[in-house]
């Protein structure tokens, strides 16, 4: 079966947003537009449209799947299958604690909207969400959004943009009016009015200023009043400016003066976006159901296909040598794993994106991550309203399947005969945990279940049990993130339990290299026990992990007990040497030690291995570790050196104060420890007017008076 829907013509998109900006809103309306234009043959406009929408509000399931296939036909062109474009709208997660979740979704995406909340503009987490989409290089296009509301102001929030996140943004429309008065925009590209009517705006009104001879049309005049048309002009002649700036052809004609058609600016702003230098400005309302559908258009003209992109990288998982796939049908099949979701009606769900290739349903295909094949049995499209099963699939599409067993979040799938390691999305290690207990011994078999189930979907979610005392830890990205999920375990899992304060994830590590044996013998009668080895342990740098190496020579220990020599060692890592933590970023090197031909045994290597590398460590300057957190707080200048001293106070470091909009900015890093129930304190020190984001930065070592604190138990 040949695809249906060109390369060229599908958007694998995303909407981000800060927390509150409207995000959720503005994907109701997309999807319900999306949705009468698909269907418009075969419904009854009004009452039916109504109907799905307030029946699709009231199950809610169209926004919370990780990606929503939907159709739409640029306003210009006839509503015609061959006008149509297919757009996959990858969710992303409004709240920064969920980093691995914004990160895979934004790995995954070709291009996003950014939504902004017109009374606030730029806020800390829309900086935060543009710096990571800098990071992955997603072409980006901006919406402003609740023009409605009393305070707005697009001037200013195009401003924050301008300001802070790109000075490549340019508006490419203005609103027409303000607040309550907030009636459309005006489209500065085609010198045009256009408002939204009926019930859910989606009639479309345009009130062209021009003719085609360029003079005014009378009847637009009175849509449009004077200073709204001088107004426009001079937005209009800053965007072409911009645009123009990006062609050599366009600024030779913005020089003399000539004409640029809007077409022509289009098709200069299309490769400005692609290429990252410049990024259009929308604006509207959602909740007033006006502007959304000249951002769907935008979609269409700016945000890339996946053909526009340069084709992925990966590895050679055999030979380890660099590989790159096109976005072509024609390469071997290659695809990424990015979200495993529980879905009420078929089980796990596993999302992945296609880069290359196509694939029939019911094939098998290699899953480079853990070796083993994995059969596509079948593939669903997940639309707002329904779900499509797939015959076939294309480089490019965006797709869940059920029945995978051995795929997580971030593996790879591809042809057998061409195996590849796709780049993997790196997940940062928790931490923070807490305990966990159920309340009563019904909970306790589901929750083991539950906990399980969440960890498949979340790689940055861990589930730890404590051997010696029996209790359970679960371990995430911040407190938020944990309060999250249990209260997802609570509500979809229906366990109850009780959780205990919040804890840091400490960690040890060594800070000069160190030599020592270990010495397992025991020789009383019958067969004994003889295990010794020597070890060299010596710091690594942050974030390498633990390496061992072997470095015996001529049989001073045989082969076979060099692995359990090594599995000592790892058991002994997970318990350090200062306070219980566990050993990072140390590389243990076993050189020398003796053996008995009979008595010696794994096990006494094992534990020679262990005792070795115990006494190795507390030679080796060992000190504790703890997370540290990249803070910024948003309060007014009243607040600020009440701020600026509490965060000296829990040991903060301030690398910057700024002003943002009548408003103090400061940027600190702190130790994570210091910041349980920080949003309870902010809120009481600011009178609930200050905002601040934290995210993991770096694991540093912990100061002497305080290490000691922790070693002796009084100091979580
Ligand atoms: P999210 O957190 O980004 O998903 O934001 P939501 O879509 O849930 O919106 C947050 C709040 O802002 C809700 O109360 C919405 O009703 C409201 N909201 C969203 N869009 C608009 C808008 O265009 N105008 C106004 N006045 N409120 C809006």
């Amino acid at each position: 079966m040949p695809r249906v829907y060109p390369i060229e013509k599908v958007r694998n998109i995303g909407i981000i947003a800060h927390i509150d900006a409207g995000k959720t809103t503005t994907t109701e309306r997309v999807l319900f537009y999306t949705g009468i234009t698909h269907k418009i043959g075969d419904i009854d406009e009004g009452t039916t449209v109504m109907d799905w929408m307030e029946q699709e509000r009231e199950r809610g399931i169209t926004i919370t799947s990780a990606a929503t296939t939907c159709f739409w036909t640029p306003m210009k062109l006839p509503k015609v299958k061959e006008n149509e474009y297919r757009f996959n709208i990858i969710d992303t997660p409004g709240h920064i604690d969920f980093t691995a979740e914004v990160q895979r979704s934004l790995r995954v995406l070709d291009g996003a909207v950014v939504v902004f909340d017109g009374v606030a503009g730029v806020e800390p987490q829309s900086e935060t969400v543009w710096r990571q989409a800098d990071k992955f290089k997603v072409p980006r296009i901006c919406f402003i959004n609740k023009l409605d509301r009393m305070g707005a102001n697009f001037e200013k929030s195009f401003g924050s943009i301008l300001q802070k996140l790109t000075p490549g943004a340019v508006a490419v429309q203005i609103p027409i009016g303000l607040e309550e008065k907030f009636e459309g925009v005006i489209d500065l590209l085609d010198m045009k009015a256009i408002k939204f009517e009926g019930d859910f705006g989606q009639t479309i009104k345009e009130v062209a200023f021009f003719n085609d001879k360029g003079e005014p049309r009378p009847e637009g005049r009175e849509e449009i009043p004077n200073d709204l048309l001088e107004e426009s002009k001079k937005w209009r002649e800053k965007m072409v400016e911009k645009i123009a700036g990006e062609d050599e052809k366009l600024t030779e004609d913005f020089l003399t003066g000539k004409e640029i058609s809007a077409d022509d600016l289009r098709n200069v702003l299309r490769k400005a976006v692609l290429s990252y230098k410049l990024v259009p400005v929308f604006c509207g309302s959602s909740l007033r159901n006006k502007g959304v559908q000249p951002v769907l258009d935008a979609v269409v003209y700016y945000l890339p296909s996946p053909v526009d992109l340069p084709p992925v990288k990966g590895t050679n998982p055999k030979t380890g040598e660099s590989l790159e796939r096109k976005p072509d049908d024609s390469e071997p099949f290659s695809a990424l794993a990015f979200k495993i979701a529980s879905d009420p009606y078929v089980g796990a769900l596993t999302f992945f994106r296609v880069y290359s290739g196509n694939l029939l349903k019911g094939s098998y295909v290699l899953n480079t991550a853990t070796g083993e094949k994995e059969r596509i049995g079948r593939i669903l499209r997940m639309h707002a309203n329904e779900r499509e099963e797939v015959e076939e699939l294309y480089a490019g599409d965006i797709v869940a399947t059920v029945g995978l067993k051995s795929t997580s979040t971030g593996h790879t799938l591809c042809d057998e005969a061409h195996p590849i390691v796709l780049e993997k999305i790196s997940f940062p290690e928790p931490v923070i945990s807490i305990k966990i207990e159920p309340k009563t011994k019904a909970d306790q078999e589901k929750m083991g279940l539950s906990l399980k189930r969440l960890a498949e979907e979340d790689p940055t979610f861990k589930i730890k049990s404590d051997l010696e005392t029996g209790e359970t830890l679960i371990a995430g990205m911040g407190e938020l993130h944990l309060e999250i999920l249990v209260d997802r375990m609570k509500r979809e899992f229906k366990v109850e339990a009780n959780v205990g304060r919040p804890q840091v994830a400490y960690k040890e590590t060594i800070k000069q290299a160190a030599e020592a044996e270990g010495k397992y013998i025991k020789q009383s009668g019958g067969r004994g026990q003889y295990g010794h080895v020597w070890l060299r342990v010596e710091p690594k740098d942050r974030g390498q992990g633990f390496e061992f190496l072997n470095e015996i020579k001529g049989g001073t220990i045989p082969q076979e007990f060099i692995p359990a020599t090594e599995k000592g060692i790892k058991e002994a890592l997970d318990k350090g040497v200062v306070a219980g933590y566990p050993i990072v970023d140390i590389s243990a090197a076993l050189y020398d030690g003796s053996y008995h031909d009979v008595d010696s045994s794994e096990i006494a290597f094992k534990i020679a291995g262990s005792m070795a590398f115990q006494a190795a460590c507390k030679k080796a300057k060992p000190v504790l570790l703890e997370p540290i957190m990249k803070l910024e707080v948003v309060i007014s200048e009243d607040f600020f050196g009440d701020t600026i001293g509490d965060l000296s106070a829990r040991r903060g470091k301030i690398e910057e104060t700024s002003e943002r909009i009548n408003m103090k900015v400061v940027n600190a890093k702190v130790p994570l420890s210091e910041m349980f129930g920080y949003a309870t304190a902010l809120r009481s020190m600011t009178e609930g007017r200050g905002t601040f984001t934290m995210e993991f930065d770096k694991y540093e070592e912990v100061p002497q008076n305080i290490a000691q604190e922790i070693i002796e138990g009084k100091r979580k």
